[in-house]
Parts: C-alpha cells; structure tokens; sequence
C-alpha cells in the first residue's frame, strides 16, 4: 500500500485509519472525501517538531491554505502548534471564523485589493506577506491610518527552476509573483519598504515550487536568499530576521514516487543554512516554510461509485464515477497521476485497463487513464489515493454538480466535517 495508514480487512475492503471505506461509502453517500486527521495531524508534528529541533526556536511551519480549506482544518493546526498562510480574504475570513489566532496567520496574495489589504489589518493578521510596491504602497498608508506597524515579509524570486511542472514552478524570474532578486528589482522593494514608517520587515519570502523531492532546490534558495540578505545589510544595515523558503516538498502519488525524508531534508537544509551563514558572516535567521501538499496530500482520498462501464472494441474501456473533473480536476488541468483501486474488492484479481472518467460533458473529464483494476461493474467502490491537497480547494459547480462533503477519520471513528452541498446551496445566490 502507498501509505501506513491504508490497509485491507477480512471482508477484502481498503481501509483508511482502520475504518472501512464502503461502510464509509454507504454511510456518507459518494463522491466522497475521506480526510484521515490522525495522518494529517502525523505530518504537522514531523514538521513541527523537525522545524524545532534543527532550525531553532521561532521557526515555524505554516500550513498552506490553499491545499485544503475549511474550518475544521484550523481546529487541527492550531492544535498542533502550526501557523499558517491564507491567500485570499475567503482563506482569511474562514481561518478567522474557525477562531484561529490572527497573529498566527501570513496573508499571501499576488493581487490584494484595496479591501483586501484593509480586512488583513483590521483582522490583526500577523503578518502581511508583500508581493509588489504597490500593495506596499497602499499597506503602508492604511496601516498608518490604524495607527500599527505593519510585520510584512517581502516576496522574492530567486531564479531556480525545481524541475518540476510548468503550472506549479513559481520561483523562476519569469512569474507573475513576487519581486525578482536578478534584475535588481528585489533589491528597490527592500530599500523601498525601509523607507516606510508604518512596515516593519520581518524577512524574505521565496517559494520555488511544488511536488519537490529533493533538498537541493531549498539549499540553492537558501544561497541566493542568503547572498541577497547581506548585500541589503552591506547597503542599508537591515538584517532579515526570517527566511520564509515556501512549500513545496512531495508526496507519493504512484508506487514509483519516492518518499520524502522530511526530517532529514529539514536537518540538511539547516546544516546547509548554517555553513552559508557562517561563509557570509550573517547572523543565523528563523526559518518559516509553507507545506500545503505534504500536510493534507497523503491524509485524503475520494470515493466513488462506479456507473457505466464501456468497452470501445479496438479501442480503451471505460469505467464511469459519479464525481470526476468538478471535485479533483487535477488530471484535467495537467495530467496529474493518480493511485486508484477497487475498495470493494481489494483482493480481486486485476483484469483489464480501464479509465476512470467524471460525469461531466467534457470529453477531458477524466481522474486517471488505463488503470489496472478488477473488471468494474455498477455499484463498485472506486478510491483515489492522494486526494487531500488541491481537490477540495479546487472543487467546482461545473454541470451543477454539488461538492461531496469531507469526513474525517480520528481514532478510528468517522465523523462529518463539511456535509454535502444541497440543491438549494446551489441556489444560496441566485435571486
Ligand atoms: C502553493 C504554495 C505553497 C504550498 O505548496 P505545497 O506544494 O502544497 O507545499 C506554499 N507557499 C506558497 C507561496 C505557495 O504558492
């Protein structure tokens, strides 16, 4: 099984934190996301207590929102020692609503409107995370008004491309985020934002990427970051009192993924950081990162049920579900690989390639293609693995499908987090 916390019980079922996924199934309706909060909660320590160990006190994992946002998410970090980012007023007003502290949270953004920037102040967001001068500009007014003195971290870009998917590289020159270190651009927003009476920079963001499995790229950021914040000191005397390095790191889709050792790569990157601190003669900062996939990714999978099955002679088989691009549209926007297996019928002998299609008119509507499964029939229990990140947050209405709810597993008992959208949810707007 890709995961520990998977398993097979006597009835041949998959098992998620010991429960079984078609009692789940039944109980709960399909399509189905099943959150495993024990897995969740496992992933926040690892960071937590790495982040601790190796980088020092005042180094801090913050959760990525947009991986996975609702309320419930926010009793669990805050729980478990985590702060976190939000990226857009609804991230906030959601984090707020579950009544995490404010001064835990980093409020991203590469367009914050006017609005925007004035929720984020009057909410006492902790920090600001500044993409451009003129979100500075305007922060800088608006926190005057409010008579407080902004904490912000300045984004950066620092050039390194992570060898990941174009859609999910953001640390290259050539994004629409942040300030690039390169053409001295990064340079002018720091010596701008000193400038600033109501801005106290706490540090540096960069955020290279996404589904990384090595240390490396985070090392080569660290070299940049670290070359950039002793050029800003030589000029100007500022020192970053925290380096924010981003997400990033990668979970295991498919068997062939590796695993990452987070704990080692944590303790690397210290050891790294360290010598490069030494070598600049900088004094040593906290470090922050944003995991997102690695907290949720591997704790959620999704259930369906399967529908039509087609065999097209000559051609593939298809197998239908009664979800697809409108609650995991990751294969649709870029071919992400998927682990799916047959719940009901785990032990069955695999039988035929089949592709796992959604139920909306669209002919790229599909989870996953030419899988190796038992040959479907009607009413099987389809899982997809991996599902905790970027599915729930990426849900859509689209053919006015409603949004499956969430259940979460703790301690081996189920329980609802978000119930399913109703008809009338679908009409909440409409007048
Ligand atoms: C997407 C993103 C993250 C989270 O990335 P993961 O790959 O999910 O860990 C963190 N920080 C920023 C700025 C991001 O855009």
């Amino acid at each position: 099984m890709l995961y520990d916390n998977l398993g097979i019980n006597v009835k041949g079922h998959l098992t998620v934190g010991s429960v079984d996924t078609v009692s789940l199934a039944e109980k709960y309706g399909t399509a189905l996301y099943v959150l495993d909060e024990d897995k969740m909660r496992e992933n926040c320590r690892l960071y937590v207590n790495a982040m601790a160990k190796y980088f020092g006190e005042g180094s801090l994992p913050l959760f990525a929102g947009k991986a996975l946002c609702f309320k419930g998410i926010y009793r669990v970090l805050e729980e478990e020692g985590m702060s976190a980012d939000v990226v857009s007023p609804g991230e906030l007003y959601t984090a707020l609503k579950a009544g995490f502290p404010a001064e835990r949270l980093f409020f991203h953004g590469n367009n914050k409107t006017d609005e925007d920037i004035r929720y984020g102040v009057d909410s006492k967001v902790g920090y600001f995370i500044v993409d451009n001068l003129n979100e500075l500009e305007i922060l800088d007014a608006y926190a005057g008004e409010c008579g407080v003195k902004q904490k912000v971290l300045l984004r950066v870009t620092p050039g390194i491309d992570p060898h990941t998917l174009e859609a999910i590289n953001t640390g290259r020159i050539d994004c629409q985020f942040g300030r690039p270190i390169e053409t001295g651009q990064a340079e002018h927003f720091v010596k701008t934002a000193l400038q600033k009476d109501n801005i106290d920079i706490w540090g540096f963001h960069s955020h290279i990427g996404s589904q990384i499995f090595e240390v490396q790229p985070f090392c080569d950021a660290v070299d940049i970051l670290l070359e950039f914040a002793k050029k800003m000191y030589d000029d100007t005397g500022f020192v970053a009192r925290t380096f924010n390095l981003g997400g990033g790191f990668g979970v295991r889709y498919v068997e062939s993924d590796p695993q990452v050792d987070i704990e080692g790569n944590i303790k690397a990157l210290s050891e790294y950081l360290e010598n490069g601190c030494e070598k600049f003669s900088y004094p040593k900062p906290t470090i922050y990162m944003e995991p997102g996939r690695s907290i949720v990714g591997n704790a959620g999978l999704t259930l369906y049920t399967a529908g039509g099955v087609k065999d097209i002679e000559g051609y593939r088989n298809y197998v239908t579900v009664d979800g697809g691009m409108t609650d995991n549209p990751r294969y649709a926007l870029y071919e992400a690989k998927y682990t799916v297996l047959m719940a009901n019928r785990m032990n069955d002998e695999k039988e035929g390639a089949y592709t796992v299609a959604g139920r909306c008119c669209e002919s790229g509507d599909l989870i996953q293609e030419d899988v190796l499964m038992p040959t479907p029939k009607r009413g099987d229990i389809i899982a997809v693995l991996t599902t905790g990140a970027y599915n729930f947050s990426m849900a859509s209405n689209y053919n006015r499908i409603c949004r499956p709810p969430v259940v979460m597993i703790r301690d081996g008992k189920d329980y609802l987090a978000v119930r399913r959208q109703t008809f009338d949810d679908l009409m909440a707007c409409e007048l």
